[in-house]
């Protein structure tokens, strides 16, 4: 491979996504939603450049799309690469939609390059992730996966449609989701994706192996106290239950500070009446809570019951802690993260293997195969928000590694 070769290969990833991020409702950023038209259109766009390379192109009932190459090697083993194809609102031009299109260009060219590839590869541009329509996530990585359940299809959308009667509209045909499985041989499964931090840009890096991503876990707290007019209770005599939340919340983050490995955050807080002039009766605040190490995890949770205990017992409150959702650290296949990192060195770039503290897809993939991911380095770690911004040149790097890694790539 030329140098100037591998230049081109960055300029017309980035070129792509700047196509593809036309099809968004309108901005700031980029809003390409689940099922809705944007949806529909930038698959009209992606059918296309799939199509064009040669690839085998459907769209499976979840509505995720999938385009194949056969290997001429005759075999039913499969490589993956994919990410999705669906943004936040107001989101960026690469989360997800890299993972789909650099694989595209990278494959493209070991197509037209005539460069062996002893496995078929399926490229996967999944419907959903970002869970912003129908309060979940993963969905179409649930479906190839074989993880998907049916209770999935009664989830409500902003609309108060279920998600069976969306697939409907969209064209699709839920009852047939289960035989979405993939069932060929899949051999490996690889994302590409921002880093959606700023670590890579810390250690001026293009491109990182992924060893491993986080777990979470998420709570909701609702403490009860006795609302009041704010002039006339002392404060010795007041059950303000948004100051037990604000204590709760302020100790733990003082004990995590003190800690390594794992983090905490309070992304919703809400105090009832809320009224200027009213002690809050009532206080209701999430906590999503990461870590790579699950026992950890189950550790600071067990602490922040007994700060809650303490701080309520203390205030004259009552609190219910309650968990809603939790997803385990999940760690890479040490076979891809090998091969990767040996990519990453064949390409000249600097060898880097860090954990990933955002989810992914990839964690629903390592289902039914072996999973790695290769993050690229996006500025100041700034994701889920138009200013997202991915360099060409990093682009180029992050397409030679999946180049190498697919012509290299051993069972
Ligand atoms: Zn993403």
């Amino acid at each position: 491979m030329s140098i100037k070769l591998l230049m081109q290969l960055g300029k017309e990833t980035y070129q792509v996504l700047e196509e593809l991020s036309k099809y968004s409702k309108e901005g700031p950023g980029v809003t390409r939603l689940y099922l809705t038209e944007e949806h529909k259109a930038a698959y009209s766009y992606l059918e296309k450049l799939m199509t064009d390379i040669g690839l085998t192109v459907e769209v499976d009932n979840i509505g995720n799309m999938i385009g194949t190459y056969t290997s001429p090697e005759k075999t039913n083993k499969t490589i993956v690469l994919g990410s999705h194809q669906d943004t936040v609102r107001n989101g960026g031009k690469y989360d997800g939609a890299m993972g789909v299109i650099l694989p595209l260009i990278a494959l493209k060219h070991c197509i037209q390059n005539n460069i062996p590839l002893k496995y078929n590869v399926k490229i996967a541009s999944f419907g959903d992730e970002e869970g912003v329509r129908f309060a979940t996530t993963y969905l179409g990585s649930k479906v190839l996966a074989g993880t998907f359940t049916s209770d999935l299809l009664d989830r409500k959308s902003e609309y108060g449609n279920t998600l069976k009667e969306e697939l409907i509209s969209f064209g699709l045909d839920p009852n047939k989701i289960p035989e979405d499985k993939l069932t060929d041989d899949i051999v490996g499964y690889l994302e590409v994706h921002i880093e959606q931090g700023p670590v890579l840009q810390h250690k001026n890096l293009a491109v990182g192996v992924v060893n491993a991503i986080q777990g979470s876990h998420r709570y909701t707290i609702n403490i009860n106290g006795m609302a009041g007019h704010a002039g006339t209770i002392p404060m010795p005599l007041r059950k303000d239950a948004g100051v037990g939340a604000s204590e709760s919340m302020v100790e733990l983050t003082r004990y995590l500070e003190t800690i390594e490995n794992i983090v905490a955050t309070f992304g919703i807080v809400e105090f009832l009446p809320g009224s200027i002039n009213v002690i809050p009766g009532e206080a209701n605040f999430t906590m999503d809570i990461r870590s790579l190490d699950e026992k950890l995890i189950k550790d600071t949770v067990t602490k922040f019951d007994q700060i809650l205990r303490d701080v309520c017992n203390k205030r004259g409150l009552t609190y219910t802690l309650t968990n809603t959702n939790e997803a385990p650290p999940t760690t890479c296949s040490d076979t891809i993260i090998k091969q990767l990192e040996t990519s990453v060195a064949n390409v000249g770039s600097d060898v880097f293997t860090f954990p990933s503290g955002a989810g992914h897809d990839a964690q629903e993939m390592k289902n039914i195969t072996d999973m790695g991911m290769l993050f690229v380095r996006c500025k100041d770690g700034i994701s889920h928000n138009p200013l997202e911004s991915v360099t060409e040149n990093d682009l180029d790097i992050a397409a030679k590694v999946v180049v190498d890694f697919l012509k290299n790539y051993q069972v």
